[in-house]
């Protein structure tokens, strides 16, 4: 285990506070340790692996509400998807109650970012696991369109 790697903030509670040897693994190697949270990761490698997310929802849909979420006065919460129903419990708020309910909008859609496929062997082929695991991705790829 090197210590010279830099090591990036923490994933969970963001300090820079990161023992790189913080924790001594079974096989005797050391690896990180957030001295603010606790976290801690195999490797530095690990520890420095992030996902970064998708600059914009290219596909987000949240111009209409698609249900509704009404308080009843007592710590309960009723829903509805129906938009009529929705517009009677409003009026029947009035005014008053009218933070009662709630627009409920769809969850913005995110793409999928897929892993690589599984190449072939040295033989030009694809090892039986890896072709189950491409179709598995390929599958991923053409429902997520
Ligand atoms: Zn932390």
């Amino acid at each position: 285990m090197t210590n010279n790697t830099q090591l990036l903030n923490c994933p969970f509670c963001g300090t820079d506070d990161v023992d790189p040897t913080g924790v001594l693994n079974g096989d005797e190697t050391r690896s990180p340790e957030c001295m603010g949270c606790g976290a801690t990761a195999p490797t530095v490698a690990t520890w420095n692996c992030r996902i970064t997310a998708p600059a914009e929802d290219v596909r987000a849909v949240v111009e209409e509400p698609v249900a509704w979420m009404q308080f009843d006065g007592e710590g309960n919460n009723d829903f509805t998807d129906d938009h009529e129903t929705a517009e009677r419990w409003a009026r029947n708020n009035g005014p008053k109650y009218a933070d009662w309910l709630t627009p409920l909008y769809r969850q913005p859609q995110r793409p999928v970012v897929l892993p690589e496929r599984k190449p072939k062997t040295e033989l030009g082929i694809y090892r039986l696991e890896d072709e189950g695991y491409n179709a598995c991705l390929d599958d991923i790829d053409r429902l997520s369109k």
